[in-house]
């Protein structure tokens, strides 16, 4: 039975994509390839090659014979993800890509190298259906779910992109995936459980990255915080709270309505405290309208005693926006709110900014 107000996240089905290999367990990668007239153990090698050495083209498949390579790369690998444009900055360090799908929607991607990780922020969604007034995606409102494979293949291409040398800094690895790019992951429940399974499984079945560098940014859809607790991945999640209160939390993430601070906060300690990983909560610092010293100290009550880091993001206007980020001071007192009470807090880094870095606001210029 759907919930009260569960129709809201159901995406319309037009512009669903073709199936796609990545979008499969290894166990339906091996049957589809029996379907194909194939030994499923082809299936296992074509695993290996995408997966373990992050082959880009069929070529390299040097084990597996030609006729294999047409027939499952014609039946099961259709082009999903077409780069539009890649932007650079930080020297090479910060890659932005905007990706066309196969029905002309636009998504976004970004790669984040830093001394000793590499940070990918995905999009899970073509659009937002969320409406949060201050965020890019959020204005054009939501077009569709991205698949599993629409969703990993970005992943995996910037995993390509680093094994082939092609990022500066040299060959490497990624050692972290945010869902913080365009949408809302937990809208798009089982297509985020499945490229969350192709990044963290061990290959042939994904990529085997670390579950602890995966973090689900949500704005709070309390049900699917509880089933996500209950699937015992160690993955990080984190909640966009934005203000501390309802009467402002209503306007600033308008699904409070739904789930209150209340609601959405009890929800998080309790994935704290199942999955004994340390949550975040995002907070966009807003100029005069979130960043008063009085909601600092309701924000640094209502994480008392709890597994919590406070990531604090200077609001990065969007075009036409009528706010800003706040002043450095207010910052800087809010910090120190936090700091006093007890609270571990961290104001990120704003890479990328030059380029738009921030949730969906190159497919909103496109
Ligand atoms: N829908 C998910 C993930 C997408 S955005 C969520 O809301 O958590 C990732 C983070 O960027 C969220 O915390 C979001 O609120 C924040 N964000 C969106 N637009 C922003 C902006 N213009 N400036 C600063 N942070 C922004």
């Amino acid at each position: 039975m759907p919930q009260p107000g569960e129709l809201v996240f159901e995406s319309p089905k037009r512009g669903k994509p073709p199936i796609h290999f990545l979008d499969l367990t290894a166990a339906e990668r091996k049957k589809a390839v029996s379907e194909l007239g194939l030994p499923g153990f082809r299936a296992d090698q074509v695993s290996k090659h995408v997966f373990e050495h992050l082959d880009k083209r069929p070529e390299d498949w040097s084990d597996v014979p030609l006729d294999a390579r047409t027939a499952i790369t014609q039946a099961l690998m259709p082009e999903l993800l077409e780069p539009v444009r890649t932007i650079e900055c930080d020297d090479g360090e910060t890659v932005k890509t905007l990706w066309r799908l196969h029905d002309s929607s636009l998504v976004e991607s970004v790669l984040m190298r830093y001394p000793n990780r590499v940070t990918m922020c995905i999009s899970s969604q073509a659009g937002c259906g969320m409406n949060c007034p201050f965020c890019a995606t959020g204005q054009a409102g939501l077009t569709r779910n991205l698949s599993t494979a629409e969703i990993f293949g970005q992943v995996l291409a910037g995993a390509q992109a680093l094994a082939r040398d092609e990022i500066a800094g040299g060959p490497g690895r990624v050692s972290n995936v945010v869902f913080m790019g365009m949408g809302e992951p937990l809208a798009n429940y089982n297509a985020v459980m499945g490229a969350i399974h192709r990044i963290i499984d061990p290959s042939p079945e994904g990529l085997g990255i670390s579950a602890r560098g995966v973090t689900v940014s949500t704005v709070g859809l309390v049900p699917r915080i509880k089933q996500l607790a209950t699937e015992g991945l160690p993955v990080t999640l984190a909640l966009s709270l934005h203000a501390p209160d309802n009467e402002l939390r209503d306007t600033l993430v308008p699904i409070n309505t739904r789930w209150s601070v209340e609601e959405v906060l009890d929800a998080l300690w309790e994935y704290a405290d199942v999955s004994k990983r340390r949550v975040s909560i995002e907070y966009a610092l807003i100029k005069d309208i979130n960043d008063q010293p009085e909601r600092a100290r309701l924000l640094a009550q209502r994480c008392q005693g709890q597994l919590v880091h406070v990531n604090l993001i200077p609001l990065n206007p969007t075009p036409g926006s009528k706010w800003t980020a706040s002043r450095k001071e207010d910052e800087r007192a809010f910090v120190r709110i936090l700091e006093n009470a007890g609270v571990a807090v961290t104001v990120r880094d704003t890479r990328g900014r030059e380029i738009d870095g921030a949730c969906g606001q190159l497919a909103a210029l496109e």
